[in-house]
């Protein structure tokens, strides 16, 4: 089979990552090129963050390139949550952020023609139409048929 020059590197590095996943000192050494920055455009910077995914909120660190794209997410080693490891879903959170269907601004349901679309609104317009719905409830039912629940740190708040 002929091959041609980015065919053979992209296999090459499906080789290599698979090594080095396998293999905890490959995976050292390739974290610490990137962290030396050998080789052009990559790792820059680390920013501290933290996963939105479930109600853990583990800590970690995001990985960004010299371009600015992010190339991994890790744990953060002091979240005594994650203890530095990430479950696949938070270290996914790369392919999350540049989903293209990932939700970036307020959409409201509203019917139009007959018919039900999401509509794009701002900050300020979807948080009012929340407020006035809330507002309305609590008039009808009293207040105490309205509970704000935010799901964070399950340690802390249970
Ligand atoms: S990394 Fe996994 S366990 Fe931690 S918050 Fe994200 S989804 Fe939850």
């Amino acid at each position: 089979m002929k091959m041609n020059r980015r065919e053979f590197i992209r296999i090459s590095s499906m080789g290599l990552g698979g090594f080095a996943l396998a293999n905890p000192m490959m995976s050292w050494l390739a974290d610490s090129a990137a962290n030396s920055k050998l080789g052009t455009g990559f790792l820059s910077s680390r920013t501290p963050t933290y996963c939105e995914v479930c109600f853990w909120k583990c800590a970690g660190w995001v990985h960004k390139k010299e371009d600015g794209t992010i190339w991994k997410i890790t744990g953060n080693e002091n979240d005594p949550h994650c203890n530095g490891r990430l479950c696949p879903r938070g270290t996914g959170g790369v392919g999350m952020y540049y989903d293209e269907d990932r939700l970036k601004t307020p959409l409201i349901r509203r019917t139009k023609g007959g018919e039900q679309v999401f509509e794009k609104v701002s900050w300020d317009e979807a948080l009012t139409f929340i407020a006035e719905r809330m507002k309305a409830i609590a008039a009808e039912h009293g207040s105490e048929t309205v509970l704000p629940f935010s799901r964070t740190d399950p340690v802390v708040n249970f």
